[in-house]
């Protein structure tokens, strides 16, 4: 099979340190589609638990790192997420909110009895 130039690499991201694949970046990008009515449901869910949370948010806005801590209420601009509201609190990750779903995400946060 002869290569028509999409490749794609995979590369440690020095933002939030996990590994992405990067696609050739002048290939427009496709949403991916919900793929059943569930999906697309629980997809309508999040996005407006995740709009509400942002409306609510009092926190301050910034762009995510994962070297930085974060409060419950803070507001994260990921880099391929996009806007997330940090939901729960763990020893080096937090939960964060974003349109489509929540993901466990590196931190600097130290671990807090509640
Ligand atoms: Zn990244």
């Amino acid at each position: 099979m002869v290569h028509d130039g999409n490749f794609i690499i995979k590369v440690r991201c020095n933002i939030c340190g996990s590994v992405h694949k990067f696609r050739n970046p002048v290939e427009p990008r496709k949403a991916r589609k919900p793929r059943g009515k569930k999906e697309a449901e629980a997809l309508a869910t999040s996005a407006i638990i995740w709009e509400a949370g942002l409306a609510g948010a009092k926190g301050k806005e910034r762009d995510y790192n994962m070297a930085a801590k974060y409060r419950v209420g803070d507001i994260v601009n990921h880099h391929l997420f996009g806007k997330g509201i940090v939901m729960k609190l763990y020893a080096n990750k937090c939960d964060m909110l974003f349109k489509d779903r929540e993901r466990l995400m590196a931190s600097a946060n130290e671990y807090k009895r509640a």
